[in-house]
């Protein structure tokens, strides 16, 4: 395939107005200016679009689609509180339904690569994990699956009810176990697993520690909540008498197989540590402000040498769970707290697409649009009414209302075209998402 009349924004610093990108395969085999010789080559005709690299998004909670709207005014703990016993109700039906809706949401907002961060396994829910990651085979997106756990439930001083946790050595079997069925690690991969133990209040330290060292002997990522919020910092100081940082530190949780989602409360020597340590940060904008948690220190932690990508996190706190809207968000708020240039339009684009693939481990694979990477590519159209005079087309994606989406391609094949999801029936799912949300508040009145 040929994308060709496109402005190509490249993000490793070249654009081309009026460039050019081949396709061969699942892989990008050339790009530059003008149009190349067309051989064999289907041809897309780019004009009037913006052709950017697939977006990554690098936390999410598929689950909690179909739970959107509920205590929709509170703080992050009681937001959670509201919410566990909801939660408690799911099974492999909702979350393929719930995954499904909103893994086509990511599709159509750009978002070529999605991780999942599932942290919630009712005793006879089934294969919950396996449900999210059917999902995503089936819309199509790469997919990097998180087992995540809660050990820690109220009895024990946590916040989340005892009937939603596990015991310690029934989610290290589950995690193992998760890893040898779906864990993909060749340069290509469709899936990938990480381990994830959901946040300081909800596991033990045991746990965090068991986790860290099962990843690292079988070569996966780790993941987790941390510095979200004061009530957090709080929990931490009270409970093990210093910040979330330096506790997860003690516990073999920073480095470049790590990466946070959210990390808004650092101070100056917190955001030294993740930045020299290069661990990964996923900002997370709209629901931080949903929640009123805070923003995080976006530019810093980048100057710090923090790897930095984006997210949505899960609906229940972003309605929109739109990764599009995450990038505007994450410029707009970077500078209402840290002024004019904070974060231009061009870093919000990398922090979407370079960024995110760092965050995840695969930044010799996609995040760019490079000769030998994947072929994740997103062709926004930006000739209409919304856009069509913005002077530079990237600030017209960044700033602007949302453009069409022309085309997206998941390892070179379409998943999204003329503003359609081509590989699920999104309409379908809505229904189903009606269906499956009321189900959920029924089993938890
Ligand atoms: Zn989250």
């Amino acid at each position: 395939m040929i994308i060709e009349g496109a402005h190509v924004v490249t993000v490793t610093g070249e654009e081309y107005p009026d460039g050019h990108v081949v396709v061969d395969g699942n892989r990008i085999t050339a790009v530059g200016p003008g149009r190349p010789e067309r051989g064999d080559h289907t041809v897309v005709d780019g004009r009037g679009c913006l052709l950017t690299p697939g977006f990554v998004n690098t936390h999410n909670h598929l689950f909690q689609w179909v739970t959107r709207g509920l205590a929709a005014d509170n703080t992050l703990f009681e937001w959670l509180t509201a919410l566990y016993p909801v939660w408690a109700g799911i099974d492999e039906h909702a979350v393929h339904t719930s995954a499904s809706g909103a893994l086509s949401q990511l599709a159509l907002t750009g978002c070529t690569t999605a991780s999942d961060h599932h942290y919630l396994f009712p005793r006879d829910g089934g294969d919950v994990l396996g449900a999210g990651i059917r999902a995503a085979q089936d819309v199509g997106l790469r997919f990097h699956a998180t087992r995540g756990s809660m050990n820690l439930g109220q009895r024990d001083g946590g916040l989340p009810p005892d009937h939603v946790t596990e015991d310690l050595d029934a989610i290290m079997a589950a995690s193992e176990a998760a890893i040898d069925r779906w864990h993909d690690p060749s340069p290509d991969a469709m899936l990938r697993v990480a381990l994830a133990p959901c946040s300081p209040f909800s596991v033990t330290g045991d746990l965090m520690r068991v986790s860290a060292e099962l990843a690292r002997a079988r070569g996966v990522l780790l993941h987790t909540h941390l510095a979200e919020t004061i009530d957090e910092e709080d929990f931490c100081r009270e409970r093990f008498g210093c910040s979330p940082l330096d506790y997860v530190e003690g516990l073999g949780w920073t480095g470049d197989d790590v990466w946070f989602a959210h990390g808004i409360h650092f101070d100056d020597d917190g955001v030294k540590k993740v930045g020299a340590t290069r661990t990964g940060v996923a900002h997370c904008p709209s629901s931080n402000a949903r929640l009123g948690a805070g923003i995080a220190r976006t530019r810093d932690l980048r100057d710090a040498g923090a790897r930095v990508g984006l997210g949505v996190d899960g609906a229940a706190s972003n309605e929109a769970g739109s990764l599009l809207e995450e990038v505007r968000h994450a410029v707009l708020f970077a500078r209402a707290v840290g002024g004019p240039t904070a974060l231009s339009v061009r870093d919000g684009l990398e922090l979407a697409t370079m960024g995110g693939a760092a965050v995840l481990g695969r930044a010799g694979e996609i995040g760019s649009i490079e000769p030998g990477k994947l072929a994740d590519l997103a062709l926004w159209r930006i000739d209409g009414l919304g856009h069509a005079d913005v002077h530079d087309p990237v600030a017209a994606l960044v700033l602007g209302a949302p453009p069409p989406l022309d085309l997206l391609l998941v390892d070179g094949k379409p998943v999204v075209e003329q503003g359609r999801v081509v590989t699920v029936d999104t309409e379908a799912i809505a229904r189903e998402c009606t269906a499956v949300h009321r189900t959920l508040l029924e089993k938890a009145s």
